[in-house]
């Protein structure tokens, strides 16, 4: 069973640099982050080579541009960190 999330929903989250600073901030305080209207369970996904991290809706697979992390907040890995996905 899945849980589908509303594509605009995920996009305010996932899209937006403010949410996913958000998102990021849950996990540091080892907190759970949630989908804002489904409740599915974002995951951390790590790229070890590089350093980078993106969150991943556990609910529909919606990714988060990945993302480096780093004391001043968080920068996007890429110039264009959306021109993967579509
Ligand atoms: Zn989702």
């Amino acid at each position: 069973m899945s849980t589908r999330c509303p594509a605009a929903e995920q996009r305010r989250l996932l899209d937006d640099p403010e949410g996913i600073k958000a998102a990021w901030a849950g996990f540091k305080n080892g907190g759970v982050v949630t989908c804002p209207s489904t409740g599915a369970q974002l995951s951390l996904a790590v790229d070890g080579a590089s350093g980078s991290y993106r969150l991943v809706c556990s609910g529909c697979g919606f990714p988060s541009p990945w993302f480096n992390a780093g004391p001043a907040g968080i920068s996007f890995r890429d110039n264009d960190p959306r021109s993967s996905r579509f």
